[in-house]
C-alpha cells in the first residue's frame, strides 16, 4: 500500500519520532505524535551530545546509512533555516582525537585513511596551535568531518516545522495497547483510542514492549548515558580523549558520555560527576565549575544495527528505534526513509539488514 496522505500515529517524541513526523507531514501525511511526556522532549534525546561523528568509507548498508545520515544534517539545517528562520545549531566544528601512544595513533590514522576518511596528523606543536587550552603533550588526529548539532534545538525545530505542515500532538498520553484492526491501526492511550492508517513505534528503549503487543520480538535494551556541562569555553573543536568527548557549546563545555547497564534507571550519579570533574582537570590542567548533569537511556539493539521497518505480521506498524549511540546522527535519515516507505510502499534502498525482528 502506498499513500502520501495517509494518517499516521507516531509513538514517541524523541529525535526519531520528531524526525519521522517532520518528513511524513512534509509529504502530506496526517500525523499525530503521541508521547507520555511533555513538549520539551524526551530525556534521552535532550541528553545527547549531538556529535555527528565522521563517516568512513565502509562498503556495507550501515556505513552507507551513516554517510547519508551525516550528509543530510547540513541540508536539513539549511532547509529548516529557510522554512522557519530557525537555527538548529549545526556546526562543522571538526574533531581532534588525542593520543599518548604513537602506535595507537598510527593504527587509527591508517584505519581511517584506508577507508577514505578525511584525517590529518597533528604533531605536538600543531595540536597546541589548534587547541591551546589543552594541557600536556601528545599528538592528535584531526577529523574535518566531525560535526555537531544541538539536539534540543533540532528536536524543537523539527516539531515546529511538522506542526506548520499540519501535524498535531497528544502530550501526556501513555500508550497502553496497540493493535492492527483490518486496514487500520488502533492505539489506546491513558486518555483515548486513536485510529489511523499506519503507526510508527519510535519509543526509544521502550519500543520492544510496544511491539510485543503485536506478537513481534524486537530486541532492545536501555544503556544509560550521562553527561555534564561545565562553565567556560576553553576548546574550539570536538576533542576526544580515551573515548570521552569534550565539546564547546557557547560559553560552556559538555563532557560525556558514560555507558552503564543499569536497566531503566535514569538518575544521574555522583560517581559520574566526580569522574567528569577529574577528567576535565586532567585535560585542561585546571578545574571548571560543573553547571548541570543529565542522563538518558540509549536504545541498544541486538546485533548493533538500528531497527527500521514494518513488522512482519502487522505491516501497517513500523519500528524506528535501536539507534543506540547515533540516534541524533541517524534520526533525520530514519525519518526520511520511514516516511518514504509509508508514502510509496518502498524505502528506496535495501533495508533488509535493519529488519526490526531479528
Ligand atoms: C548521554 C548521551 C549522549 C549521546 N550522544 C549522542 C551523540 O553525540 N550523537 C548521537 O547521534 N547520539 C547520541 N546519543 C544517542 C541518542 O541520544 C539516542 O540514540 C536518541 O536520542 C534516541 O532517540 P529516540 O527517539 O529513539 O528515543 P527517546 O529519545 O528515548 O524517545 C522515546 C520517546 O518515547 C516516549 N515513550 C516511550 N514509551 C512510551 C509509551 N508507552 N507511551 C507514550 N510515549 C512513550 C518517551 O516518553 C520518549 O519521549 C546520546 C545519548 C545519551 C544518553
Amino acid at each position: 500500500m502506498a499513500l502520501t496522505d495517509a494518517s499516521v500515529l507516531v509513538v514517541g517524541a524523541g529525535i526519531i519520532g520528531r524526525s519521522t513526523a517532520y518528513f511524513l507531514a512534509r509529504q502530506g501525511a496526517k500525523v499525530v505524535l503521541l508521547d507520555e511526556g511533555i513538549p520539551t522532549g524526551s530525556p534521552t534525546s535532550r541528553a545527547s551530545l549531538g556529535v555527528l561523528t565522521h563517516c568512513n568509507g565502509g562498503d556495507n548498508p550501515y556505513a552507507q546509512l551513516f554517510r547519508d545520515g551525516h550528509a543530510l544534517h547540513a541540508r536539513l539545517a539549511r532547509d529548516l533555516a529557510e522554512d522557519l528562520g530557525a537555527d538548529v545549531g549545526w556546526r562543522p566544528l571538526g574533531g581532534i582525537d588525542l593520543f599518548t601512544d604513537p602506535a595507537q595513533l598510527e593504527e587509527v590514522w591508517r584505519f581511517n585513511r584506508e577507508r577514505g576518511c578525511q584525517v590529518e596528523r597533528l604533531d605536538e606543536r600543531a595540536l597546541h596551535d589548534a587547541e591551546p587550552g589543552l594541557d600536556g603533550g601528545g599528538e592528535g588526529l584531526y577529523f574535518a568531518d566531525d560535526h555537531r548539532v544541538d539536539p534540543l534545538k533540532l528536536g524543537a525545530v523539527l516539531w515546529a516545522a511538522a506542526v506548520k505542515q499540519g501535524a498535531s500532538a497528544a502530550w501526556g498520553e501513555r500508550v497502553w495497547r496497540i493493535a492492527q484492526a483490518g486496514e487500520a491501526v488502533e492505539i489506546a492511550t491513558s486518555r483515548k483510542t486513536h485510529r489511523a492508517d499506519f503507526a510508527v513505534l519510535a519509543a526509544g528503549a521502550w519500543t520492544g514492549d510496544l511491539a510485543a503487543q503485536l506478537g513481534a520480538r524486537v530486541s532492545l535494551r536501555p544503556v544509560r548515558g550521562q553527561q555534564a556541562r561545565f562553565v567556560g569555553a576553553p576548546l574550539r573543536h570536538l576533542v576526544r580523549i580515551n573515548g570521552r568527548h569534550f565539546i564547546p557549546d557557547g560559553g560552556e563545555m559538555i563532557v560525556g558520555a558514560t555507558s552503564e547497564e543499569v536497566g531503566f534507571r535514569l538518575a544521574t550519579t555522583r560517581a559520574a560527576a566526580t569522574q567528569f570533574v577529574s577528567e576535565v582537570h586532567s585535560a585542561l590542567g585546571r578545574c571548571l565549575p560543573l553547571s548541570r548533569q543529565q542522563a538518558g537511556l540509549r536504545p541498544k539493539p541486538r546485533g548493533g544495527r538500528p531497527l527500521i521497518g514494518p513488522l512482519t505480521d502487522a505491516p501497517r506498524v513500523f519500528v524506528a528505534s535501536g539507534h543506540y549511540k547515533n540516534g541524533v546522527l541517524l534520526g533525520p535519515i530514519t525519518g526520511q526513509i520511514v516516511a518514504r516507505w509509508i508514502a510509496e510502499g518502498t524505502p528506496g534502498r535495501d533495508m533488509s539488514r535493519f529488519a526490526p525482528e531479528r
